[in-house]
């Protein structure tokens, strides 16, 4: 079950072997022979090499997250952003077209739209709300992909999984969710029909605020070869890997992650470290239990909220009467996340004074800790976008977006309670 396999998934020590995962800090393999070592480069034998492409802690890791997820092979990355990037590029290239869904993160949006776009990826942004038909006009016959996320951050949407998956698949394209803020201990988009899974280990996995880093997860499910020709780079001899062909050697389980690591990681260098990778497991170790806390905070501050005078709305899909409770209820039965955004009476200028009353939530450009905390997107993470883009990303400029913490609820409850009295 999702807790055994928080705490032991991935890694099993042999008889008198290290019980924690070790930290293999090192970052070249030694080999007796060259042609050991070419074995290796030719993708002819597995063993590690050099640990800009793997590394046994990283692999440890990625392995636990991948069976967290339900999937057949994952791979970590330094980022969040580097876990979306490679997760598009990895199948999306020059001349190619991907649908997202408008609210993702702005950090994804600003990916997407600016840089990629600069790749030569051209994206169609629709509303996560959107109707089946609008979903369907969006493809082009050069779509690669379809991306979303589970609960958008900070927008708070709640994803329609399986509308999303239905149409990827009826344009012979894989759906890829962002699964950062649910975790799988709450939702298993693979189970819903998405074929690559990405994270954000940043937030909840690592969980206390310690290191950055991603994770791309494979379901194995997505057939490269049935639509060989929209997937050439899977499907076709990599000629700089010795005229492989991913899909046909490593199969529907391992094609997307060896591709991945072999072209992107090699080229980008996108790694994490093995010491970051070791903090995010005992992340990981706790990440069941940790969820249950935040959701019960969460849930108890945006009932608060949504019972003061001073509070113009709440976002919550925990709250009976929100929007996405429905969505909520059938994708994310034992809860969302400890994310609650909610609007100040008063516009951006009472959301600004409320902040800077608050004396246990700290202002912070995070969210998912152990520690509260908060922010106004509209003048820190969405800043590059206009009123149009912000409105279409689900972020107006009197959001405050509260990440709660592991705290008692009593206390965050009365902190901003003396918050917005001041106001
Ligand atoms: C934070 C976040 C990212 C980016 O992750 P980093 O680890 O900061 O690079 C991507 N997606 C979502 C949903 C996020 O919350």
């Amino acid at each position: 079950m999702i807790g055994t396999d928080c705490v032991q998934g991935g890694y099993t020590p042999g008889n008198g072997e290290p019980r924690q995962i070790p930290i293999i800090q090192s970052t070249t393999f030694k080999y007796d022979t060259s042609e050991h070592m070419g074995q290796l480069f030719d993708l002819e034998a597995s063993g590690y090499f050099y640990s800009r492409l793997q590394n046994p802690t990283c692999d440890f890791v990625a392995a636990k997250i991948a069976k967290l997820e339900g999937g057949t092979a994952a791979m970590l990355t330094s980022s969040g952003q580097a876990a979306n990037f490679f997760a598009v590029f990895n199948i999306a290239t020059a001349g190619d077209h991907v649908v997202s869904s408008s609210t993702v993160y702005g950090g994804t949006f600003n990916l997407f739209a600016v840089t990629m776009k600069k790749m030569g990826v051209e994206f169609t942004f629709v509303s996560p709300d959107c109707s089946e038909e609008e979903l369907n006009a969006a493809f082009r016959p050069n779509t690669k992909a379809v991306f979303g996320e589970t609960i958008a951050n900070p927008a708070l949407t709640v994803l329609d999984i399986e509308k999303f998956a239905r149409a990827a698949h009826s344009h012979g394209v894989p759906l890829i969710i962002d699964n950062t803020f649910a975790t799988p201990v709450n939702c298993r988009p693979i189970e819903w029909g998405a074929d690559i899974v990405t994270h954000s280990t940043t937030k909840y996995m690592d969980g206390h605020g310690v290191s950055v880093g991603g994770c791309i997860v494979d379901s194995g499910k997505f057939d490269w070869l049935k639509n060989a020709d929209k997937f050439p780079g899977l499907t076709t001899p990599d000629e700089s890997y010795h005229g492989i062909t991913y899909a046909e050697k490593f199969g529907l389980e391992g094609a997307f992650i060896t591709k991945a690591t072999a072209q992107l990681m090699r080229d980008f260098g996108s790694t994490p470290s093995p010491q970051s990778a070791f903090y995010l497991n005992l992340g990981l170790e706790s990440l069941h239990v940790r969820m249950a806390r935040h959701c019960e905070n969460g849930q108890r501050v945006a009932e608060f909220l949504s019972k003061h005078p001073k509070v113009g709305w709440v976002n919550y899909c925990g709250l009976p009467g929100d929007k996405y409770h429905a969505l909520a209820e059938k994708y994310l039965p034992n809860g969302s996340c400890g994310v609650v955004s909610f609007g100040v009476k008063g516009g951006r200028a009472a959301a600004e004074a409320f902040m800077k009353n608050l004396r246990l939530a700290a202002i912070e450009t995070h969210v998912a800790d152990a520690r509260t905390c908060c922010l106004h997107p509209a003048s820190a993470t969405h800043r590059q976008m206009n009123d149009e883009e912000l409105i279409a990303a689900g972020v107006s400029p009197d959001l405050v977006r509260m990440s709660c913490g592991l705290e008692d609820a009593e206390d965050l409850i009365a902190d901003i309670a003396q918050a917005l009295d001041k106001i």
